[in-house]
């Protein structure tokens, strides 16, 4: 049978989710790709390569190289470097493009949200009077906090920060999720956390804390999400989760194969 060959950018779960679906499928060679960011990532079912590629044009080069079909850009939300990467490496090699968008957290009745457009306006919405603050914003985008140290932290990721990065009064929760609700709120309660400052990641891993903060009518400062590249004039398309990726595939596979057999 004919094989279409992908390639899925991922570090996400819907990327993790996709790999299982594709994984044994005889109608397609996917590889996974792994930034190589964190110490023990969840290997999938499928070949998986890890570590960067060298910018757009290094993505390109692979994407001839490889002679992939199809690229697939099931990255974390807030990973903006690689998905303009991807844009940019599908429009120079004619690559389609298929993107997976998790659906955004909503707002809902009894929230005590403030929303801002990035890190720095986070730091500064908490405010000049001590507090303290829940960080689950990984561990990349600290400097703000480092800036204003008259909080206390306790900074959850699923590894640790440098200690380099970390502002002075920071206790440190290396956890991976899904988080359940009573997790969230014993967290909030033992630690006597006052705010929580947090990535509109979206999704249901990470979202427990958002309704015990609902609960213990905390605020909450929610960082919205980097905009998508723009994909005019490209073959591309959108999905919402693992399930709408493997149709689109799947159709993208059947016009392959009618094309080989001309019809
Ligand atoms: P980023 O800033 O958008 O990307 C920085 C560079 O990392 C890219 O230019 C690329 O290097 C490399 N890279 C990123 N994702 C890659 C992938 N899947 N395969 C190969 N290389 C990749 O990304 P980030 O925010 O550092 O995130 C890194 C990874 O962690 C992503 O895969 C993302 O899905 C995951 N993640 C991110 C977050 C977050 O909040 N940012 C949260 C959870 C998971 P080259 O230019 O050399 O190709």
């Amino acid at each position: 049978m004919r094989q279409l060959k992908i390639l899925l950018l991922g570090g996400t779960g819907e990327a993790s989710a996709l790999a299982g679906l594709l994984a044994n499928d005889p109608r397609f060679a996917p590889m996974l790709s792994l930034a190589g960011r964190t110490k023990t990532p969840v290997l999938p079912a499928i070949p998986c390569r890890i570590g960067g590629f060298g910018g757009a044009a290094g993505l390109a080069q692979y994407l001839r190289d490889q002679a992939i079909e199809s690229l697939v850009v099931a990255t974390h939300p807030f990973a903006a470097q690689i998905r303009r990467n991807a844009v940019d490496a599908a429009r120079a090699t004619g690559t389609p493009l298929l993107l997976i968008e998790r659906p955004a957290w909503e707002r809902q009745a009894g929230d005590r949200w403030t929303e801002v457009p990035d890190m720095e306006q986070a730091a500064a919405a908490l405010g000049p009077a001590p507090r303290r603050v829940l960080l689950t914003i990984g561990r990349k985008d600290l400097a703000p906090f480092v800036a204003a140290p008259w909080h206390d932290y306790v900074i959850r990721s699923v590894d640790a920060p440098p200690p380099e990065f970390l502002p002075p009064h920071a206790r440190i929760i290396t956890a991976r999720g899904p988080f359940t609700l009573e997790d969230d709120r014993r967290l909030l309660r033992d630690a006597r956390i006052e705010w929580i400052v947090t990535k509109n990641s979206g999704g249901a891993a990470t979202h427990a804390k958002l309704a015990a903060a609902r609960e213990l009518r905390l605020p909450v400062i929610m960082v919205a999400r980097p905009p998508w590249p723009d994909v005019s004039g490209l073959q591309a398309a959108r999905v919402s989760d693992a399930e709408g990726a493997l149709a689109w595939l799947a159709a993208c596979h059947d016009a392959a194969s009618s094309a080989k057999r001309g019809v």
